[in-house]
């Protein structure tokens, strides 16, 4: 068993209460997963429907004897020695009964855009925060929707190219990126979590470009007219 950091106004107990669905278990998602056990969730929910090859051990947490495997079983097995409860759902998120899922918090990590409007809309429509990931080669993104108070991606759609909200997948194709700069997303968003968790503040939007050291939050104003999420209070 981990032992825990012990940090001036951490509390274990509420992030051992915490529920968090990450969606997608690439790049972001491995790493997001591991850094959220090491802090202590005591539940992860693991959506992916992706079998493991070999050109993804390039970028993401896993090694060369998980090829084949699936995503999700892989990383069971990487955070099998931490307290987290794990739960791996091989699958779309399309697919996944939302009615039956408990969780507090939503992650976004896939690189499929289509996918990631989908977790908005179902976060959106059960009110609970949604963090959004995105990254490309070494720049990214990390978006904190906390619907009725924080605009959803919805709200800003233009921002992201060629969406289809809703759509079961995108044809939007990304840039590869480096494992660290999957890591910087991950640490952003694992930071938004432990804000909720603690009821602190959230940043709506936070972009970052590593080439040039930037990063910079910035304060996303809700679109009043969104279809999704313009009525909520
Ligand atoms: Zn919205």
């Amino acid at each position: 068993m981990y032992r825990h950091l012990e940090i001036k106004g951490w509390d274990a107990k509420k992030m051992k209460n915490t529920k968090v669905v990450v969606g997608g278990a690439g790049a972001i998602g491995s790493q997001v997963s591991m850094m959220l056990a090491r802090i202590g969730i005591g539940r992860l929910i693991v959506i992916d429907h992706d079998i493991l090859e070999e050109h993804n051990t390039a970028n993401q947490l896993y090694t060369s004897e998980d090829i084949g495997m699936r995503k999700v079983d892989a990383l069971r097995e990487i955070l099998k020695d931490f307290d987290a409860e794990y739960i791996g759902i091989s699958d779309k998120v399309q697919n996944v009964d939302w009615e039956s899922i408990d969780a507090d918090i939503i992650l976004g990590c896939f690189d499929n855009i289509g996918a990631r409007f989908f977790l908005n809309m179902i976060a959106v429509t059960h009110r609970k925060p949604y963090i959004d990931a995105g990254i490309e080669s070494f720049r990214g993104q990390v978006w904190t929707v906390i619907p009725g108070k924080t605009p959803c991606l919805q709200c800003w759609s233009d921002m992201f190219p060629k969406v289809k909200p809703k759509a079961g997948c995108s044809s939007v194709e990304s840039a590869p990126s480096t494992f660290f700069t999957a890591s910087y997303a991950a640490a952003l968003q694992a930071m938004q979590v432990v804000k909720i968790v603690l009821g602190k503040p959230v940043e709506p939007f936070i972009g970052f470009n590593l080439k040039s050291g930037i990063t910079m939050p910035m304060k996303l104003k809700r679109n009043e007219k969104c279809e999704l999420c313009g009525g909520i209070r």
